[in-house]
């Protein structure tokens, strides 16, 4: 992706917010309805991204989802320590994902090799591109490590809450 870099619009308007969120969680439901193979069994070795050197990037509508998701909850915050592995702050003590239903795209297709390994992106290309085209009505400027697009968001995604 070649747009250039826009600062954060924590203050979109929250229609835009939830239109927003409906259109990543369609892209969702599409790709579990591809007849690719899968067996996602929330093992989690691929959140530690330390141990995997990969992090999940978000295009600004995932992590919307994503931190609606922890934040549904009635969470204030996100945690902002980093553990020795790498864990994404979303990872509990359980060793569970906390968000499994919300998680990102990257979540869903990219990283665990006991899962299936990378989808082929020829496969799912459409989907990436309605992504994209969320990110641009968000005036995103393209993906970002998990963090990063996390923080980003997360007062516009509180604001909505306290509404
Ligand atoms: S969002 Fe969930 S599935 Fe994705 S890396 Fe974090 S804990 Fe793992």
């Amino acid at each position: 992706m070649s747009r250039s870099r826009k600062p954060a619009r924590p203050s979109a308007d929250p229609g835009d917010l939830d239109r927003a969120m409906r259109e990543v969680r369609a892209v969702y439901a599409d790709l579990a309805e591809r007849p690719i193979e899968r067996d996602c069994r929330g093992r989690t070795e691929c959140c530690r991204f330390r141990l995997t050197g990969r992090t999940p990037q978000l295009t600004r509508g995932e992590a919307l989802v994503a931190a609606s998701g922890w934040r549904a909850a009635g969470r204030k915050s996100v945690p902002t320590a980093e553990a020795a592995d790498g864990a994404c702050p979303f990872l509990g003590e359980t060793g569970l994902c906390q968000i499994y239903r919300d998680r990102p795209f990257g979540c869903r297709t990219h990283f665990c090799a006991a899962a299936g390994g990378m989808m082929d992106r020829t496969g799912i290309i459409d989907l990436i591109r309605r992504l994209e085209a969320v990110d641009e009505t968000l005036d995103g400027d393209g993906p970002k490590p998990l963090r990063n697009a996390i923080g980003e968001v997360w007062e516009a995604v509180s604001r909505r809450r306290r509404r």
